[in-house]
C-alpha cells in the first residue's frame, strides 16, 4: 500500500514508519518539522519505496495513498504551548486539509487523539464514553480542544462524506527519539538524572499518570488501521504511577545521587490519568507487552548515546 505519515519525523511518526518500511509499504512522510527531525528517518533517505515532504498542513496538499496515519501536531505542552494559535490552525485547518486529501482519495483515515480529550477527568480510569473535563480557554486548551475538534471533523467527515476513518486516543507514550528539551515528563527526568542536575517534580508529585512503550503504541495504532473498528479507543498502558514513583524510579535506574526539587504546577495539569483499554483488548487484540522498568531502560539508552551530558542548564 501506499501510505502517507503525517508528523512522520516526529517521536511516534518515525517509530511507526520504521514498522511500515519494514513492511515494504510505500510510505510518504509528510512534516514541517517543527518538532520533529531528518535524522529520524535519515535511514530511509536512499529508499526507493520512501519520499519525504516537507509541507505543512495548514496548507492543502493533493496526493494519491490507501492510508493516511495523522499525526501531525506538537504533542509536548511546552511545544504546543509555544504558539498555541498555530496549534489550532494545525489542529483544524490541518485535520480538515488532511481528511480531505483522504476523501478525494477514498484512503482510510487514523487521527491521533489524544487521552487530553478527557481533560482532568472525573472518571478514573478513563472509557471511551467519558466525556470529559476540559477548560476551554486555559493554556492547555489549543491543544486539548484542538484534538476535540479535530475528532469531531474526523465524525462529520465520516458521516457527511462516507471516510472511512479511525480514531486512537493516545495516552503518555515515551521511548527513544523523545527530544531532549522536550519538556514531557520521562524525557525531562531521564536527561536531568544523566547531567546530575536536579530532577523537577511540578507541584508536589502526586499526580498520575501511565505510561506506554512507544513500540506498543506503533503495535496498536496499527491494528487499529487495518482493523474494522472506527473507534475512538484508547491505547495507552494502564499501569498507573505517580510522578513522584516515576521521579525516584529514574533517579534509582540513572544517578541515585541526583536531587528531586519541587517546582510549581503548571495551570490545569491534569490529577490522574489512566486508561481503560477494554476496547483494545476486545476490539485488536491489543495490550501493552513492555513493563516501564524494561521501557525506561532502553529509553536511557538512547538518551545517554546523544545528549551531550556536560550542559546543565538545557533543561529545567
Ligand atoms: P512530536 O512532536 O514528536 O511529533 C509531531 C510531528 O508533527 C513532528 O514531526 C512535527 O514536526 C510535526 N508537525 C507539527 N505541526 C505540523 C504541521 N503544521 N505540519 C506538518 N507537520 C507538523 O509528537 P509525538 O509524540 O510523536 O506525537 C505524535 C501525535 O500523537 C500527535 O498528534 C500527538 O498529539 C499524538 N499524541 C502523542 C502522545 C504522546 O504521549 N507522545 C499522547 C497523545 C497523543
Ligand atoms: N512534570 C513534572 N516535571 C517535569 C515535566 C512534567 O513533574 O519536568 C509533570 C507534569 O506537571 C504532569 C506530568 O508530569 O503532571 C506529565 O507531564 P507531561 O508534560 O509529560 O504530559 P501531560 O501533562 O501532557 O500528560
Amino acid at each position: 500500500m501506499r501510505i502517507l505519515v503525517t508528523g512522520g519525523a516526529g517521536f511516534i511518526g518515525s517509530h511507526l514508519i520504521d514498522r511500515l518500511m519494514a513492511q515494504e509499504h510505500e510510505v510518504i512522510c509528510l512534516d514541517n518539522f517543527y518538532t520533529g527531525h531528518k535524522r529520524n528517518i535519515l535511514k530511509w533517505f536512499d529508499h526507493p519505496y520512501f519520499e519525504l515532504i516537507r509541507h505543512d498542513i495548514t496548507e492543502p496538499i493533493k496526493l494519491e495513498v490507501d492510508q493516511v496515519y495523522h499525526l501531525a501536531c506538537p504533542a509536548s505542552p511546552v511545544h504546543y504551548q509555544y504558539n498555541p494559535i498555530k496549534t489550532v490552525k494545525t489542529n483544524v485547518m490541518g485535520t480538515m486539509n488532511m481528511l480531505g486529501l483522504a476523501k478525494r482519495v477514498k484512503a482510510r483515515f487514523l487521527i491521533a487523539s489524544t487521552s487530553e480529550v478527557y481533560g482532568d477527568p472525573d472518571v478514573h480510569p478513563q472509557t471511551e464514553e467519558y466525556r470529559g473535563n476540559v477548560n476551554p480557554i486555559g493554556i492547555r486548551s489549543c491543544y486539548d480542544e484542538g484534538k476535540r475538534i479535530a475528532e469531531t471533523l474526523t465524525f462529520d467527515y465520516h458521516r457527511e462524506n462516507n471516510v472511512d476513518i479511525r480514531v486512537a486516543r493516545i495516552f503518555n507514550t515515551y521511548g527513544p527519539r523523545m527530544l531532549e528539551n522536550d519538556g514531557r515528563v520521562v524525557s525531562n527526568f531521564v536527561v536531568q538524572a544523566l547531567r546530575g542536575v536536579p530532577l523537577t517534580v511540578y507541584g508536589d508529585g502526586s499526580q498520575t499518570r501511565s505510561f506506554c512503550y512507544v513500540s506498543d503504541l506503533v503495535e496498536g495504532l496499527m491494528r487499529l488501521m487495518n482493523g474494522e473498528h472506527t473507534g475512538p479507543i484508547n491505547l495507552g498502558n494502564p499501569d498507573e504511577y505517580t510522578i513522584l514513583e516515576l521521579a525516584q524510579k529514574i533517579q534509582q535506574m540513572v544517578n541515585p545521587d541526583a536531587e528531586i526539587k519541587y517546582e510549581p504546577l503548571p495551570q490545569d495539569d491534569p490529577r490522574q490519568r489512566q486508561p481503560d483499554i477494554t476496547k483494545a483488548k476486545t476490539w485488536l487484540g491489543w495490550q501493552p507487552t513492555i513493563p516501564l522498568q524494561e521501557g525506561l531502560n532502553l529509553t536511557i539508552d538512547d538518551f545517554r548515546a546523544r545528549v551531550n551530558i556536560s550542559q546543565p542548564s538545557a533543561v529545567s
